[in-house]
């Protein structure tokens, strides 16, 4: 893991939030592990950003589990040593950026703070597993709200320029606006 002033460890719950009225919203990534809780304030356009690189991290392990078969490990609680240091950090975001570790199966979140000084060490770091990463797209997804229809065979959000091919049209092509 990477050197932070505080890490969350592997997190039990991530989830994206919106507040206030449409059109005036702020957004929140609300996070708790066994060690805490964290809520990272966001732009709009960083919460975009953030799914988008999720999704970019999901196409990276789906290569990866085509080249090796291999036994998944993943993290459990149980593995990891906790302390409870009751974390309860709120803040506003600055960079963040994910890494995938290919031994724990995790996704690793690195959250700068808002003022950002040369070689600083990120604010917060915390571990996600893959399921909970997917749950955090596919709902933060909603929560951005940025438009994009779904499917209406199959509930996948359509990207404006992907041709989705629905797997409950057999595997056709199918024009949807
Ligand atoms: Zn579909």
């Amino acid at each position: 893991m990477e050197e932070s002033d505080h890490t969350l460890g592997l997190i039990s719950s991530f989830e994206a939030v919106s507040q206030g009225a449409p059109g005036n919203r702020t957004f929140h990534l609300k996070a708790i592990s066994q060690r805490g809780t964290a809520t990272i304030r966001v732009e709009k356009e960083q919460l975009n950003s953030l799914i988008m690189a999720f999704e970019r991290i999901f196409r990276l392990i789906d290569d990866q589990a085509d080249h090796h078969s291999s036994n998944k490990q993943s993290y459990s609680d149980s593995e990891v040593a906790y302390k409870n240091n009751n974390l309860d950090l709120d803040f506003k975001s600055g960079n963040m950026s994910l890494k995938y570790d290919e031994i724990s199966s995790a996704i690793e979140l690195i959250v700068f703070g808002e003022v950002q000084e040369d070689n600083q060490s990120p604010l917060l770091t915390l571990l996600l597993s893959q399921k909970i990463a997917e749950d955090f797209v596919e709902a933060g997804l909603e929560v951005y709200g940025a438009g994009r229809s779904k499917c209406p065979l199959c509930d996948t959000l359509l990207n404006p320029n992907e041709n989705h091919i629905c797997p409950r049209s057999n595997g056709h092509a199918t024009a949807l606006n």
